[in-house]
């Protein structure tokens, strides 16, 4: 008899070296999650709670590399993206997805940092709606992001609605569109519509903090660790809400402008 392998979630990102977003924010998350994290580090960026002062995509063959060390080896149960610089990352990334099981694929399609900062590329964004979208068990985009991939405007529910068709349309089997930026509503509700077309509001308070650095990649992530576990999506993607609005609320001082989250909270 073999023995059971410890749960294992892979984290396919670029590093903020502030250490509140990016694949620091994945690794923190699914640690605290009780799940093994392993990475495939795909950009790196010169950052802090202030912004980003420089970013390096890294080269495609290093990211290859990447996968198929972690192929080789471990047992991955579950897998999200992150950050992902440019065309030539993006495709390579959809690549090793398409060669190797790593599980549910949970894209978070990270595009602008809250200081206004690119994470990908304008010519990217086509290729991440073509080409990753397509392998994704769930997308989570916030509101910026699903108008960017949809095309239309989103400045009500209705349009949260609509843009979540539209992305499942394009090929994503389950959508979370967040509500964080809709800036009249005093709430931060997220859409949910799952593959089976059953979808939910998912309610939350709107927290009054700037220590909001990660708060997407700390979703995804938390989701992805629930599903390496096993956990029903539904399920993870409620514990991710619930993980990211402590985390939140009660936050740490770090830094001097956009602060982390509170991975012990
Ligand atoms: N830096 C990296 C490497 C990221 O992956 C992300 C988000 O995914 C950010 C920065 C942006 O974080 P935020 O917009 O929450 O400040």
């Amino acid at each position: 008899m073999t023995e059971e392998q410890f749960p294992q979630a892979l984290s396919i990102a670029g590093s903020d070296s502030g250490g509140g977003a990016g694949m620091q924010a994945d690794l923190k998350t699914i640690q605290s999650r009780h799940v093994f994290a392993a990475t495939v580090l795909v950009a790196i960026t010169a950052q802090n709670t202030l912004g980003v002062q420089q970013s390096l995509a890294l080269p495609t063959a290093m990211i290859d590399a990447q996968f198929a060390s972690l192929a080789a080896d471990l047992q991955i149960r579950a897998c999200k993206t992150g950050m992902l610089a440019d065309v030539a990352t993006v495709k390579a990334v959809v690549n090793n997805l398409k060669r190797y099981d790593f599980g549910p694929l949970t894209v978070d399609p990270v595009m602008i940092a809250k200081g206004g900062a690119p994470l990908l590329t304008e010519d990217a964004i086509a290729v991440v709606r073509d080409e990753l979208l397509p392998l994704a068990t769930l997308v989570t985009p916030n509101l910026p992001e699903a108008e960017k991939l949809s095309g239309l405007t989103i400045t009500d529910q209705a349009a949260m609605r609509t843009a979540a068709k539209r992305l499942q349309a394009l090929g994503a089997q389950n959508v979370i569109v967040k509500g964080g930026h809709l800036t009249h509503a005093d709430s931060a509700n997220d859409y949910v519509l799952l593959a089976d077309g059953s979808d939910f509001w998912l309610p939350a308070r709107r927290v009054d903090t700037v220590r909001t650095h990660g708060t997407g990649d700390t979703l995804s992530a938390c989701i992805t660790a629930e599903l390496a576990k096993g956990r029903s999506l539904p399920s993870a993607i409620r514990t991710g809400k619930a993980y990211v609005e402590k985390a939140i609320t009660d936050g740490i001082l770090v830094g001097h402008g956009h602060g982390p989250l509170n991975h012990w909270a």
